[in-house]
């Protein structure tokens, strides 16, 4: 934290920025005029946001002053941050949508693939990621009646939705993100698995094979499955899921790509199943949708709810809880849609993503290592705590305000006297969210002791963990030289000048076995309504077999989905360890 800085952007005393968080903020949070200077302090960009966030409760005669003050308090003690496009968008007079999660449906025709591709970019200038189910395509070789030709298939026309993200990327304030989704059972399933082998080619898509229960008995039975033709409802060829499911572990042993999702798993959770089934994700996973429905995701700062004496401050967290849902849930009410059927649906079920940040920083806070039963539990009982009181608060507000109108027929209709919104929770990344508020991503251990982060635009910014410092200073270890050693390895497991009980507890994300990353997402997975954002890493070294062991564990432990990244593996990388340098 620099005071000059804050002081000249009339921010001495709240919020308290770092460095990073400062300049994250003037290149793409912070108001610009047409040359480019900002024209806003960050209290300024969050007063812009609670103000036009707070305008909602109008409607519903509640004391609109009293929510902009509650808002903009949590938000400039970095309590809780909404997602990126709110912070963007609230309050621009731009017109641009707030939501950082949808999904779009791909039809099988020309007109269909191009209308999407056209809504795809109207979101995407907005900062929000979108992801497609491409298995309504018919598969490559098919017929086409109306020119006597044969259809390309999905990845051809994934090759489109890349290159236009590729084009509106280099105007916008961050890199467009997409998730491609296809079934298992599409004819196209092995061109699909393999299309990110390559470097270099699709780097927007995050791509994800959608896993049906048939499929992964399949697979445990070593038997064949049917591949269908979606024009026609045809079965056209069988494969054996176990071979498929090899290819899958291959490819993203080599890329990171593809994840799964286990949709059956997902449509079990379906809040709204009389509205369509669930076909996609957004880009990270984390937010399931249907067809045209867009989420606003939001996250609470855990490593600032913690007691003077190291505990956690649950009156604090359920408090921010309820502020933070009537914060969402306003969003969709202020919401400028980008398009009519995203602004019906969305309305219509009213989802919103609440979850948490700062995580890894709590459990080091509390002395408890990352990859430990202690950490499984309290993330499990934070996560109850979350949906608990979110539903809580969701019930309050459906009592002043309505319940959301798919509600009768939903999956709630009996448990519940009604809620404001079909879902409440999500575990989102928080890759920018949490560089403002100067705290460990989502519920990701800490990536590094120190490393350097590459960020838009080619900057790359060195960072050690400011808990880390904290203590190398109180215990006496601290030295230029030790942190330097600690820059080029990332790690500190390997360094015997550090104390035991230190190491224990800042474990990285390296250092913690690819199980355990696995168990801490099915921990917060039991008690989200949405899904969790989680990446599963694994050394260098690692095996297909060990990622195979990773995704069947995924799968029984009732996770939503899975997502693996080998040290190295992918071409560009958002943070590298020091030693890459
Ligand atoms: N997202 C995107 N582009 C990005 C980062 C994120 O479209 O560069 C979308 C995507 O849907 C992702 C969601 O925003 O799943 C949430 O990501 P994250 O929590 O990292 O966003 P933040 O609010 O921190 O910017």
């Amino acid at each position: 934290e620099i005071r000059g800085i804050k002081k000249e952007l009339g921010i001495d005393e709240e919020p308290k920025l770092t460095v990073n968080s400062l300049e994250v903020l003037r290149k793409r949070y912070l108001l610009k005029n047409d040359k480019g200077e900002n024209i806003e302090t960050p209290a300024q960009m969050f007063r812009r946001v609670a103000s036009a966030i707070a305008s909602a409760d109008r409607k519903y005669g509640s004391d609109v002053k009293r929510a902009e003050e509650s808002f903009f308090r949590s938000m400039s003690k970095l309590e809780f941050l909404p997602n990126s496009p709110t912070l963007f968008n609230a309050g621009t007079g731009t017109n641009f949508a707030m939501s950082a999660c949808y999904v779009l449906p791909v039809e099988d025709s020309l007109e269909g693939i191009f209308t999407t591709l056209k809504n795809m970019a109207l979101i995407e200038q907005t900062g929000g990621g979108v992801g497609f189910d491409f298995s309504r395509l018919r598969p490559s070789g098919d017929i086409v009646r109306s020119t006597k030709g044969v259809a390309s298939g999905p990845v051809s026309f994934m090759r489109i939705f890349d290159t236009a993200t590729d084009v509106i990327k280099s105007g916008g304030k961050r890199r467009g993100a997409m998730m491609a989704v296809l079934r298992v059972d599409h004819p196209d399933i092995l061109e699909f698995i393999t299309s990110k082998s390559k470097q270099n080619i699709l780097t927007n898509f995050n791509i994800s094979v959608a896993a049906t229960d048939k499929f992964m008995n399949a697979v445990e039975k070593g038997e064949d499955y049917d591949l269908i033709n979606p024009r026609t409802g045809k079965i056209v060829k069988k494969l054996n899921a176990s071979e498929v499911w090899d290819k899958m572990m291959e490819n993203a042993w080599q890329s990171g790509d593809p994840g799964v999702v286990f949709i059956d798993e997902i449509n079990r959770h379906n809040p709204t199943p009389r509205a369509g089934k669930i076909e996609a994700t957004n880009p990270c996973g984390e937010q399931p949708l249907l067809p045209y429905e867009s989420c606003n995701l939001g996250s609470i700062n855990l490593s600032r709810m913690i007691t003077r004496t190291g505990e956690l401050n649950w009156e604090k967290i359920r408090d921010a809880i309820h502020n933070s849902v009537h914060f969402l849930d306003n969003v969709i009410d202020v919401n400028p849609y980008p398009l009519e059927e995203i602004d019906i649906i969305t309305r219509l079920n009213r989802k919103i993503g609440l979850g948490v940040m700062g995580f890894a920083d709590l459990l080091i806070r509390m002395n408890i290592p990352y990859d430990s039963n202690d950490a499984l539990d309290l993330g499990e009982k934070i996560a109850a705590f979350f949906e608990k009181e979110a539903v809580n608060a969701s019930e309050e507000l459906a009592m002043q305000r309505g319940i959301f109108p798919n509600f009768s027929g939903s999956i709630w209709s009996d448990k519940s006297e009604g809620r404001r919104n079909a879902t409440v929770t999500t575990i989102a990344p928080t890759g920018t969210i949490s560089i403002i508020a100067g705290c460990s991503s989502g519920i990701e251990p800490l990536f590094a002791v120190a490393f350097m982060r590459h960020v838009l635009g080619g900057a790359r910014l060195f960072e050690i963990n400011p808990l880390f410092e904290r203590i190398a200073k109180d215990r006496g270890f601290y030295s230029v030289v030790l942190m330097e050693k600690i820059a080029k390895y990332g790690t500190i497991q390997n360094i015997k000048e550090i104390p035991e009980d230190v190491r224990r507890i800042f474990v990285t994300a390296h250092d913690i076995s690819p199980q355990w990353h696995v168990k801490m997402q099915a921990a917060f997975q039991k008690h989200t309504e949405n899904a969790v954002s989680k990446t599963v890493n694994l050394p260098q070294n690692s095996t297909p077999e060990d990622i195979e062991k990773i995704y069947m564990m995924a799968y029984k432990l009732k996770c939503k989905g899975v997502t693996v990244y080998r040290y190295g593996s992918k071409g560009e990388q958002v943070l590298n360890l020091g030693l890459d340098k």
